[in-house]
């Protein structure tokens, strides 16, 4: 099952994201230890970080969700839940990942969102979820490939 959507601006893609928070909530509910890593691929551009401001808003966060582009992460505290919001696209070497402590971040009860997770292959945990977004004439088409049970599950729900 890979399903496909299209959004013609960046409002129908911010739908989304809201109304597929609201199945990854449930999901992180349903089960205290469960997490959700999602990879996001995609040209610069393309709307990763568009995308995963609409799921941390979704998830209750008021501020403003910055590109972690030269952080490296962002963390959101969102009781009950924790999110992190990495862009590993500046990442020199997967061993820096290390220094960082990066298995601290994939815990029970988080959602963890990479951009570029590629640059991280061999230290970061696998994605129970991979996330393609095309350019698409004027708009985006976005690909969903589940990659766990649990993903399988949730892509279920939601159709
Ligand atoms: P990335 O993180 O993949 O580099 P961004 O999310 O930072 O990309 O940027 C995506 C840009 O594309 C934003 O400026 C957004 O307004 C624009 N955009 C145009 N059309 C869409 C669409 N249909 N869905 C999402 N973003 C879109
Ligand atoms: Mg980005």
């Amino acid at each position: 099952m890979q399903p496909t959507f299209y959004f013609a601006d960046e409002t129908e893609m911010l739908q989304f994201g809201q109304n597929f928070a609201r199945y990854l909530q449930s999901y992180l509910a349903g089960d205290a230890n469960a997490a959700f890593v999602i990879y996001l691929n995609g040209e610069l551009g393309a709307g990763k970080t568009t995308f995963t401001r609409s799921i941390v808003k979704a998830f209750g966060h008021q501020g403003n969700v910055k590109s972690p582009t030269y952080t490296l992460v962002e963390e959101y505290a969102l009781p009950p839940f924790h999110l992190y919001h990495f862009d590993l696209y500046r990442l020199a070497d997967p061993e820096e990942l290390e220094f960082m402590g990066i298995r601290d971040y994939f815990r029970p009860q988080t959602l963890c969102l990479l951009e570029w997770a590629s640059r991280g292959e061999g230290v970061i945990p696998a994605a129970d979820l991979v996330i393609q977004i095309d350019y698409a004439e004027q708009g985006r088409k976005l690909h969903l490939y589940p990659q766990s049970e649990a993903a399988r599950q949730l892509l279920q729900k939601m159709s």
